[in-house]
């Protein structure tokens, strides 16, 4: 199929509720997609966040290959291997809590919500999340996610969320009450533009919930499977939440999410209370697993600490040369370049010249290199952003 037949396909048959590069990807290896015209694409932003180590991982492949061969699917209705490995791998990666599997973020924060509300008592029906946030698009989760852009048209929302700022201690304290059944909120913000939580405000919201019969839980869908040199961004703060979400990254490539819970709280989600008919299949499990194989093997959580520090380094380098970025953040690989203006035009020419990098809250570049990116790799992004940065 030519590139043009591709796209008449979407513009008759798929809903056009994404605005879409006019480009068609056909091939994805490592650090780098490819489109059908042959043009290859240096991806610091890999599928959004999903091939967290990069596309079409061997080792992932070889995995999903040899379950397919086995078993696909089998209903919650039986036990399966894939599942219960996962499990015990997340548990003993992060503060050994029990699992239940999905396949999504917004679907993990769904069932967060759900198991915070039968864990505390029926009076407790608020959850309080902050500015900024993102949770995920269904009902629930576009109610959690407190910016009013995602809200238009769907008012009114669930009822029972209370959005207070980011990092404000303070507002925290004053919105809390005891019909506050959990907080959610993510440890570095992502869609709302790397906004990394400070020590004190998670030592806060640990500490109000624990006096409140609340529940912590963090959104790590973005953050976690490694993305900032730990499993979880959690670890970086020295405070241990409740409940924890995973998705994006975590199967290497396959459609999964995830939920932790301690074991005190997940004993409250009893059979009838919450289900997914596709959650903990065979294939995305055995993806997920050797996903944390790779990571482990390769040594992939070192590389992201090292390499972010490169990148962050080379980044604040072009800071000097260039007046429009105004400072750089992040923690691990997931990097933002915050600028005095918009940047989508320097996304748009960065992909003309071959990378590709994101733009979220208008005016952050977003980097989020696959952990198996290494130094010349970083060097070429940085190059050619430079370039597009020199043209103005
Ligand atoms: C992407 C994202 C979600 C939603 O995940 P989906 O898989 O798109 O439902 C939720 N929380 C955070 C922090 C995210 O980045």
């Amino acid at each position: 199929m030519t590139t043009k037949e591709t796209i008449e396909l979407f513009d008759k048959y798929v809903i056009a509720n994404y605005s879409r590069l006019p480009r068609v990807i056909v091939k994805g290896q490592g650090c780098y997609c490819y489109d059908s015209d042959g043009k290859e694409i240096l991806d610091m932003f890999p599928g959004w966040a999903v091939s967290g180590i990069g596309h079409c991982h061997p080792k992932v492949v070889e995995a999903i290959r040899k379950q397919a061969g086995e078993l696909l699917h089998i209903d919650n209705t039986f036990y399966s291997e894939p599942q219960g490995k996962l499990a015990k791998l997340l548990s003993e990666r992060a503060f050994g809590g029990k699992c239940f599997f999905c396949n999504s973020g917004a679907e993990a924060n769904e069932a967060a919500l759900k198991l915070a509300r039968l864990y505390t008592s029926q009076e407790k029906y608020k959850f309080i999340t902050a500015e900024g946030s993102f949770h995920g698009r269904t009902f629930a989760t576009v109610a959690a996610t407190a910016q009013p852009k995602y809200h238009e048209g769907f008012l009114p929302l669930l009822p029972g969320f209370l959005y207070v700022p980011f990092n404000d201690v303070g507002a925290l304290k004053a919105a809390f009450s005891d019909e506050v059944a959990a907080v959610l909120v993510e440890a570095i913000q992502g869609e709302g533009g790397i906004n990394i939580a400070t020590k004190e405000y998670l030592e806060a919201i640990r500490e109000l919930c624990d006096v409140n019969g609340a529940v912590m839980i963090l959104d790590e869908v973005q953050t976690g499977a490694g993305r900032t040199g730990k499993w979880f961004a959690y670890q970086h703060f020295g405070v241990e939440p409740d409940i924890m979400t995973m998705a994006k990254a975590l199967g290497g490539g396959v459609a999964i999410g995830a939920m932790m819970a301690k074991e005190e709280i997940a004993s409250s989600l009893v059979p009838g209370k919450h289900a997914s008919t596709f959650g903990g299949n065979a294939l995305a499990c055995a993806a997920a697993v050797a996903t944390i194989e790779a990571i482990e093997q390769e040594k992939l959580l070192e590389n992201a600490v090292e390499l972010g520090e490169y990148a962050k380094d080379k980044l604040n380098q072009l800071k000097e040369k260039h007046s429009i970025i105004d400072h750089v953040r992040g923690i691990g690989l997931m990097i933002g370049v915050q600028l005095k203006g918009p940047g989508s035009d320097i996304v748009d020419k960065c992909l003309e010249n071959g990378l590709r990098i994101n733009c979220t809250n208008e005016t952050v570049l977003r980097f989020m290199p696959p952990m198996i990116v290494n130094k010349s790799q970083i060097d070429k992004a940085i190059d050619i952003l430079d370039s597009v940065l020199s043209e103005g």
